[in-house]
């Protein structure tokens, strides 16, 4: 772009001018052909490669303790990976349990647990109640706000920021209201703000009063190893704060290898007081006699030690960083000073925040459709689909290539351009 001047400002012929330039290059754009999709965070072919080696591990059929991972049992997991994910997510090797290959899995079972047992403060099983609410920073991970809505609970919102959610406004619901039961945090590079939470507003939340005598956080820490800069966000230790300000059972944490190894074939894990993973085991007695302790042996052997899981997040950082770079190259040259679109810049995680022009961002994706591009559905990161004010876009880079970002972002900057003069110049 030529144009440097907010849009808004423009007279209403070289507003109109633009409109014509970008109409032009918009139909170029759909002339290209263009069959581009950067709609899910999903490694790419060459990030799996990097974890390949498991195909040939375990060379062992025994695990530390000589347990014969082939066999049943062993409900928390085998002891050496909970010791090493204890050591990366700072917490006790009891604190964890080591489970399936999905932490989605061990959300949803959580929350299952809760509705149909309540934890182990609650006067009664949450699905007994009237009402459950849960408080859910916006824009926030769409999966979170569906499994929610499966279940009938109710959500209410409250902004995230670049230091993580209002704790403020988040305080303010809790206090009084003992329908509000629990919240989602991604805490670390979230999905898809790319904020990190601060120690300050972590500590907040931890020792903040709810009405709810059982009230939870559902840490998800998805995104707690996965930087993109040597500037390496910490995740604020949250089972430590809740334990110091008297609510040790307040935080329930997730993790997985998904974007680590292989994202269909990792290793979840939840993290927690003792007093949870034992709620919580003994409820999944009932449901499963132990899990796949061969693929955690291997993720063992694999990484060799925590060391290890660092040592081998710099490779996809060394592949995801300039996907990233591309997606602020592409939206700075067609769209810096315009005043129609302001974008995060992650330091980590998997997706590019993308506000634009308020009122255009179901446009945006709908001519990106057309052009060839898929876009994640304007209102995604929000519960029920609903951004109010139709301007958040969430992109994910990771899956394509770097000349495919190249392209398909470029593509975006003109439809966001497109979609603003239309609408600047209605
Ligand atoms: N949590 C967040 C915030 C995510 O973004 C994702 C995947 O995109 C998941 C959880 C899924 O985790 P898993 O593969 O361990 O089920």
């Amino acid at each position: 772009g030529f144009v440097t001047t907010p849009l808004a400002d423009l007279s209403p012929a070289d507003l109109a001018a633009f409109l014509e330039t970008q109409r032009a290059a918009y139909e170029a754009l759909k002339g290209r052909g263009l069959k581009l999709d950067l709609t899910r965070g999903k490694p790419s072919a060459e990030q799996l490669d990097l974890a390949d080696r498991l195909l040939t591990l375990p060379t062992s059929t025994r695990d530390a303790d000589g347990v014969d991972v082939r066999n049943y049992g062993g409900l928390t997991g085998i002891r050496q990976i909970r010791e090493m994910f204890a050591d990366l997510l700072w917490v006790e090797p009891s604190q964890v349990v080591a489970g399936g290959n999905s932490s989605l899995s061990i959300m949803h079972d959580c929350l299952v647990h809760l509705l149909l047992h309540g934890a182990q403060e609650s006067p009664r099983a949450w699905a007994a109640e009237e009402k459950i609410t849960f408080v859910c920073p916006v824009p926030g991970y769409d999966r979170h706000f569906t499994m929610l809505a499966s279940h009938g609970i109710e959500m209410v919102t409250v902004d995230m920021h670049e230091d993580g959610p209002d704790v403020e406004a988040v305080a303010r619901l809790v206090k009084d209201d003992p329908s509000v039961k629990g919240m989602w945090i991604v805490p670390t590079y979230a999905n898809p703000s790319g904020s990190v939470i601060s120690q300050e507003k972590a500590a907040a939340l931890a020792s903040m009063d709810t009405a709810a005598p059982d009230f939870r956080i559902f840490w998800d820490n998805a995104y707690a190893f996965h930087h993109l800069t040597e500037d390496e966000a910490k995740s604020a230790d949250i089972i430590t704060l809740c334990s110091a300000a008297g609510h040790p059972n307040r935080p329930l944490m997730f993790a997985s290898t998904s974007k680590i190894t292989y994202a269909g074939s990792g290793v979840a894990f939840l993290a927690a007081s003792e007093a949870n993973v034992a709620w919580y085991t003994g409820h999944e007695q009932f449901a499963s006699i132990g899990p796949d302790k061969v693929n955690q042996l291997r993720h063992v052997e694999f990484f060799g030690s925590a060391q290890g899981v660092r040592d081998h997040m710099a490779k996809h950082r060394a592949i995801l960083a300039p996907k990233f770079a591309a997606v602020d190259t592409a939206l700075s040259t067609e769209l810096a000073g315009l005043g129609i679109a302001d974008w995060s810049k992650p330091t980590g995680g998997y997706f590019v925040n993308l506000d634009v022009l308020d009122g255009t961002a179901t446009r945006v994706v709908a001519l990106a459709k057309e052009a060839g591009i898929v876009l994640t559905p304007a209102g995604a990161s929000y519960p029920y689909g609903k951004d109010e004010h139709d301007r958040n876009i969430r992109l994910a880079p990771s899956f394509p290539t770097l000349g495919e970002v190249e392209t398909a972002m470029a593509g975006v900057a003109t439809c966001v351009a497109l979609a603003a003069a239309e609408s600047l110049a209605a």
